[in-house]
């Protein structure tokens, strides 16, 4: 049975640039969950959904078509034959992507692509969920958390190299804004899975946490 390493945490915890260390550093697949929820919002608001409509949001996950391609070290996704790129990453889509996540259709749907991805290999997903309801059975489940603070002061650092027109204030509020809706919805909250190692990466470089996962995972 293919390895699979469980990343999950609060937003801008840390998660994304220590699975793509980890999948780099261990020659393993790095897959991000967040990247599928942030596809289907954007593609929803594409097609004009009001995205706090849930039952219109769960009818039109049925019929959104996503590839997955194996592309070096990470599992790629591509809608219409291209990569959406820094497309799902705009303040627009942060704002409409966890009232879209807590839709129970979506989350069925986007938990199935993430099983079906085991069989590439050994993986490192991130996510919200995926030692908790994903993966709960992976012996290697972690917890990535970081003061409000630090999370504010990594996420606005790369918005600014996205070109991304936001404050401080503005990026804090965001983050803790989908914090409590994907902390408090009933399907699939964000939450320490049961067992699950917990890092506190404020103080910590990412190689630092990145080293001590595979560590831990051998
Ligand atoms: O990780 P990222 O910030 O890209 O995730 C975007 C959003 O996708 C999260 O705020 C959350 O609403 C949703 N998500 C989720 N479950 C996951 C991964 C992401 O609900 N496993």
């Amino acid at each position: 049975m293919n390895r699979v390493i469980c990343i999950d945490g609060p937003a801008a915890s840390g998660k994304s640039t220590v699975s793509k260390l980890i999948a780099e550093m261990s020659g393993i697949k790095y897959v991000d969950s967040g990247a599928l929820y942030r596809i289907a919002t954007w593609q929803a608001l594409e097609a004009g959904i009001d995205t706090n409509d849930a039952e219109a949001v769960a009818k039109f996950i049925t019929g959104l078509k996503v590839d997955f391609v194996v592309k070096g070290n990470r599992v790629a996704y591509e809608v219409n034959g291209e990569e959406p790129g820094d497309k799902i990453r705009t303040p627009e889509i942060n704002k409409h992507v966890s009232p879209v996540s807590a839709v129970p259709e979506v989350r069925t749907i986007v938990t199935k692509w993430l099983r079906d991805m085991r069989s590439v290999g050994d993986i490192v997903v991130e996510g919200r969920d995926i030692g908790s309801v994903v993966y709960p059975d992976s012996p290697y489940r972690f917890y990535l958390d970081a003061d409000a603070e630090t999370r504010t002061a990594r996420r606005y650092k790369e918005d600014i190299q996205k070109g991304f027109i936001q404050n401080a204030d503005q990026v804090k509020a965001s983050l803790l804004n989908r914090d409590k809706i994907d902390s408090s919805r009933k399907t699939a909250p964000l939450k320490i899975p049961e067992g699950a190692i917990v890092i506190d990466t404020t103080p910590l470089t990412a190689e630092q946490v990145a080293a001590k996962i595979i560590e831990l995972s051998k």
